[in-house]
C-alpha cells in the first residue's frame, strides 16, 4: 500500500503559474516499506485503485501530477482531487527469470521505474548500475509518468522522446489494475501477476499508454530500458549563423554544421537559440554533445559548464516584455547574459555522463513555452516564414531548433521520420501569445504540416488534434475505451483541458 495524505481544499498553481485551479483536496501519495518490488507495485496500485472507486463513486474527478512542469492546462482540475506522485520514486532491477520468454532484451538493460521518479533519480539509478537513459528533455525535474505523458523530449537527433524508453506501463482505472506490454511479451506473467495486475499484450494498446497525456488511467509504475552507460563531450557558444545554415539542418547535414562551429564529427545533440528578430546579425547560441566511453576516472565538471540555464532567461525576458521598442537588443542581452559561453573547441572538454548534461531549475517568473513539431525537410521554409512574422511585430521569444527522429506513442507529435521542433520560450505576457499565435497562422497558410507539444502552450482542440493525427487519434480513443469501457471510469480523468482536446 502507500500512505495517502489529503491536504484538503486549496488554490493550486503549476510550475510556470500559467493555471491555477481550487482542488476539493490536494492529495499526497507516499511509498510504505514493502518485502520487494513487485509487493510494492502492487500495493501502490492497489491504493489507487481505492482512491479511484471512491472518486468514481462521488464523481469526483482526479488530476495525477508529477512534478506539475506542464505550462498547459492539462495538470490543472477544478473541484476535484488532485494527487501528487513525487513521492512515488522507487526504481527497481530486474534478472533473467523475470522475463518473458519471448523478450529479447537483456534483464539488466531493463529498470522498473515508479510513476513519480523524476527523470534525474532515474538517471542515478541508472548509472549505480552501468546504464543511462539515451535520451531526455531540459532540466530533468519531471515525473517520469509525467515526461512521458506529453512526449517530453530533447535534441539528439538519433532518437525520439523520453517515452520511447518505456517497455511496458502498470495503469490503474476505477475498476482495473493493468499491465501492459506489447504483443511481444516482456515481463513473465508469474511477475506481472505478482504486481498484482492483469495482463495486456497489445502493439495499439501499449502505443497508446506510451503517450497517454494523462487520459488512459493513473499510472503506478513503467517498466523502462536503458542504454549502456556513456559520457558526453560539451561544446558551447554563442557564434553568428548564415541563413545557408538553416538549409543544412533542413537536409540533415549535421556533421557539415558540427565541422563548421564545433568539432568534424557526428554530433550526438545539436541545439540552436536564436533571436528571431535578428538572426543572422546577432549571435545564436549553439550547443553540440559528442558521445564519449564511460571513464569513471573523469570528474564531472560542474554542471554550468555541461549545461544552459533558463533563469536569466526568465528574469531579463520580463525586462524586455515591458519594453517593445528595444525588443530585439534586449533579447539579444538575455539570452547572452544567461548562455554559459564556456566550452569552444579549443577548451579543455568538459565531459560528464548523459545525466549531468542538464542543470536543476527553479521558478523564478511566469515563463511562456510554445512549440512547433514538422517534418524537419520544411525546415527551411518554416524558417523564413517564422523569422518574418517576428519582424512584422509579433512575439517576445527566443526560439529553439532541435532535432528528433520519429517518436514512440500514438500521439507523439515527432510524427515524421526526421522532425525538427522549434520552441518559442520567453515571458508570460500577450506578445508571447499572441506571436506563437501568428506562427501557427502562418504555417497554416503556407500548407506546412505540424504537431504541437502536448505540455506546453499551444491552443489545440479536439478539432485540430483529429487533423493532426488522423488515424492514429482513432486508434488511441479505441485504446482507451478498451482499458477504460464504461465513460464513467474516463469521467474520473476529466478537466477542461482534456475534454476540449477529444482526449476524455
Ligand atoms: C524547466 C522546464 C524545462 C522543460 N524542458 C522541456 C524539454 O526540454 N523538452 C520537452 O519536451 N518539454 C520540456 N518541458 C515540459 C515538460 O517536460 C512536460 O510538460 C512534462 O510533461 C512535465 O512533466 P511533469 O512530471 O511535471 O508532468 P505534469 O505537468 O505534472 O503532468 C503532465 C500530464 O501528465 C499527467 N500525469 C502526470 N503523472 C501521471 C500519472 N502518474 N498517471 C497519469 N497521468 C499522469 C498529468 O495529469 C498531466 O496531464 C519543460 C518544462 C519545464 C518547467
Amino acid at each position: 500500500m502507500a500512505q495517502v495524505v489529503h491536504f484538503g481544499h486549496q488554490v493550486w498553481a503549476n510550475y510556470h503559474k500559467t493555471a491555477a485551479c481550487n482542488v476539493k483536496s490536494r492529495v499526497e501519495l507516499a511509498n510504505v516499506e514493502q518485502m520487494n518490488g513487485r509487493a510494492h507495485l502492487k500495493g501502490v496500485a492497489e491504493t489507487v485503485l481505492a482512491l479511484l472507486k471512491e472518486a468514481k463513486q462521488y464523481q469526483i474527478p482526479v488530476r495525477p501530477i508529477g512534478a506539475g512542469w506542464s505550462p498547459s492546462p492539462i495538470n490543472v482540475v477544478e473541484d476535484g482531487w488532485l494527487v501528487e506522485t513525487l513521492r512515488l520514486n522507487r526504481t527497481f532491477k530486474l534478472s533473467a527469470q523475470n522475463l518473458h520468454q519471448d523478450c529479447d532484451i537483456a534483464a539488466e538493460a531493463l529498470l522498473l521505474v515508479q510513476a513519480g521518479a523524476t527523470v534525474d533519480e532515474v538517471y542515478e539509478s541508472a548509472e549505480e548500475i552501468g546504464r543511462s537513459l539515451r535520451t531526455g528533455g531540459a532540466s530533468n525535474g519531471q515525473s517520469f509518468a509525467g515526461a512521458c505523458a506529453t512526449g517530453t523530449h530533447g535534441s539528439v537527433w538519433q532518437a525520439g522522446g523520453i517515452q520511447d524508453h518505456v517497455r511496458a506501463v502498470q495503469l490503474v482505472t476505477p475498476e482495473r489494475i493493468l499491465w501492459i506490454e506489447p504483443k511481444q511479451g516482456v515481463l513473465s506473467d508469474d511477475f506481472i501477476a505478482q504486481t498484482g495486475s492483469e495482463i495486456i499484450r497489445s502493439d495499439r494498446i501499449f502505443a497508446a499508454a506510451q503517450l497517454h497525456v494523462g487520459a488512459m488511467g493513473f499510472v503506478t509504475a513503467m517498466l523502462i530500458e536503458t542504454d549502456p552507460i556513456f559520457m558526453v563531450q560539451n561544446i558551447q557558444k554563442a557564434v553568428k549563423i548564415k541563413r545557408e545554415h538553416i538549409d543544412w539542418l533542413c537536409r540533415g547535414e549535421f556533421r557539415k554544421f558540427s565541422c563548421e562551429f564545433g568539432l568534424d564529427e557526428e554530433p550526438y545533440f545539436q541545439q540552436l537559440i536564436l533571436n528571431p528578430f535578428d538572426p543572422f546579425d546577432k549571435k545564436s547560441l549553439l550547443r553540440f554533445l559528442y558521445k564519449r566511453p564511460f571513464d569513471a576516472s573523469i570528474a564531472p565538471p560542474l554542471p554550468g559548464e555541461m549545461g544552459a540555464g533558463y533563469d536569466a532567461l526568465t528574469l531579463l525576458g520580463k525586462a524586455m516584455a515591458e519594453s517593445d521598442f528595444f525588443q530585439a537588443e534586449i533579447l539579444q542581452l538575455a539570452m547572452e547574459q544567461a548562455y554559459p559561453n564556456n566550452r569552444d573547441v579549443d577548451d579543455p572538454p568538459a565531459i560528464a555522463t548523459w545525466g549531468h548534461t542538464t542543470e536543476e531549475h527553479s521558478p523564478i517568473a511566469s515563463l511562456f513555452n510554445g512549440s512547433v513539431t514538422m517534418d524537419r525537410r520544411n525546415l527551411s521554409e518554416a524558417f523564413d516564414l517564422i523569422i518574418d512574422s517576428f519582424r512584422s511585430g509579433g512575439g517576445g521569444t527566443v526560439v529553439t531548433l532541435r532535432f528528433i527522429r520519429r517518436a514512440q506513442g500514438l500521439l507523439a507529435p515527432a510524427r515524421w521520420p526526421d522532425n525538427v521542433v522549434i520552441d518559442f520560450d520567453g515571458p508570460n505576457v500577450e506578445s508571447s501569445h499572441s506571436g506563437y499565435k501568428k506562427v501557427v497562422e502562418a504555417l497554416d497558410d503556407a500548407g506546412i504540416a505540424f504537431t504541437r507539444h502536448w505540455g506546453k502552450t499551444n491552443n489545440l482542440d479536439e478539432r485540430r488534434v483529429k487533423r493532426d493525427y488522423e488515424q492514429n487519434f482513432a486508434d488511441w480513443k479505441w485504446a482507451q475505451a478498451q482499458v477504460m469501457p464504461d465513460p464513467a471510469d474516463r469521467r474520473v480523468f476529466a478537466n477542461d483541458e482534456l475534454v476540449k482536446l477529444g482526449l476524455i
